[in-house]
């Protein structure tokens, strides 16, 4: 079950100080567990920006980044969340007379909207209902209607922890010379198979703290040739967000502003690690656990919330009469463990659970045996002791 390939990579440091007495785990779906040879790089002391040692670096990372991306395109690496990243994928890419359709399924597809709206930029909704991904059809039908400068989406929108077809609507809108596919891939970029070049990806952007297996404040996106060339007439406004003063910088193994140092020293041992055995491997991985938290989390009597899973989180589906954010945090509180609860229309109905990240076989075997223990302390009848067992059992099995 544990081989050594296995644990090897997921180094953890467990010593942060606490009450309890088990060690901490993050297990949201953002930010992660970060793995120790990465926070190694990141404290290492301090050196300037402008200096040739730092070039060498970042040179490297961004040879390393596409790999990810699986993209032959140059990938910006901007000093923010990933929302900064969103922000100039449309900052570099529209115009206020432009008009875009917005694929809303959660949370974050509700923030495409919200951001295009405040740069003055009409945006049509195709709303989703939660849990659901789009229907490749419904998208067609929309970019029949109506000439739509872009589509956007979500790779996996993390409040639900639904998977949308990227694929299949980036079949429609690789031949529309005038129509972007901007993709939030923040969730999916280096946690599932989103190929960049091959799928016809637009626009990508992904962040730090999820996919990346690093502490939050970088973001990274990337352009096709085709998003390259309309966003020279783009004319919303920018000043932090300008790809293209990005671009010259970059040219030089230099950013625009001041570099993120450490989390770019940080990025490089990640990619190491998310590479060392294949891309694909890691991806692999990423499933393994999604698949073993869902078999142990359905002995428990949870229910997978969306209807086309993304392997990067699982969200679940509570029996009726428990209150998911008691059992979040005293899994927190008792257990040490952090895991993510459910926003807006689902707050105290879905427990989410990531599987990015450094995560150790023992971490995710702890997780669903402290689950089990907080749903057994806090509501005994619904989720009786017994259950505990066959989950860890179920979960293991899967590893
Ligand atoms: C986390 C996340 C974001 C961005 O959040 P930040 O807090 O700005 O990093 C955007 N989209 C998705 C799908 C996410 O999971």
């Amino acid at each position: 079950m544990q081989d050594s390939t296995k644990t090897s990579s997921t180094n953890i440091p467990n010593e942060i100080p606490s009450l309890s007495s088990h060690p901490y785990r993050l297990m949201a779906p953002g930010p992660v567990q970060v793995h120790q040879a990465v926070l190694d790089e990141i404290q290492k002391p301090c050196i300037h920006h402008r200096t040739p040692e730092f070039e060498e670096i970042f040179s490297s990372v961004l040879q390393k980044i596409k790999k990810v991306f699986r993209t032959d395109q140059h990938v910006f690496l901007l000093s923010s969340t990933g929302s900064g990243a969103m922000e100039a994928a449309l900052t570099n890419t529209l115009s206020v007379e432009d008009r875009i359709l917005v694929i809303e399924s959660g949370k974050f597809g509700q923030r495409w909207t919200k951001m295009a709206s405040n740069y003055g930029v009409s945006t049509d909704i195709l709303e989703v209902p939660w849990g659901q991904s789009v229907s490749p059809e419904a998208v067609r039908k929309k970019l029949e209607e109506k000439d739509y400068k872009a589509v956007l989406c979500q790779a996996c929108e993390t409040s639900t922890g639904a998977l949308h077809p990227i694929r299949e609507i980036a079949s429609f809108t690789r031949d529309m010379s005038n129509t972007l596919l901007i993709v939030d891939g923040i969730t999916a970029v280096g946690a599932t198979p989103l190929p960049m070049d091959e799928i016809g990806i637009d626009v990508l952007v992904a962040g730090s703290q999820k996919a990346f297996m690093l502490p939050t404040g970088l973001s990274m996106i990337a352009l096709s040739q085709k998003a390259e060339r309309l966003a020279d007439s783009a004319k919303l406004p920018n000043f932090y967000w300008n790809l293209a003063a990005e671009r010259k910088a970059n040219a030089n193994n230099q950013t625009n502003f001041s570099s993120n140092v450490p989390l770019i020293r940080g990025l490089g041992v990640a990619l190491d690690i998310m590479l060392a055995n294949g891309l694909s491997q890691h991806i692999k991985r990423t499933n393994t656990l999604a698949t073993a938290t869902r078999a142990g989390a359905q002995q428990l009597g949870m229910k997978i919330f969306p209807e086309t899973p993304s392997p990067s989180l699982s969200a679940f589906l509570l029996p009726e009469d428990i209150q998911s954010g008691r059992v979040r945090n005293h899994l927190e509180e008792k257990y040490n463990i952090t895991i993510a609860g459910g926003q807006d229309e689902l707050k105290n109905r879905i427990l989410r659970i990531g599987h990015m990240g450094a995560i150790s076989d023992d971490d995710a075997i702890a997780t669903i045996e402290c689950l089990g223990k907080s749903l057994n302390d806090l509501y005994p009848v619904i989720c009786p002791e017994g259950r505990i067992a066959a989950a860890v059992e179920a979960c293991k099995e899967a590893l």
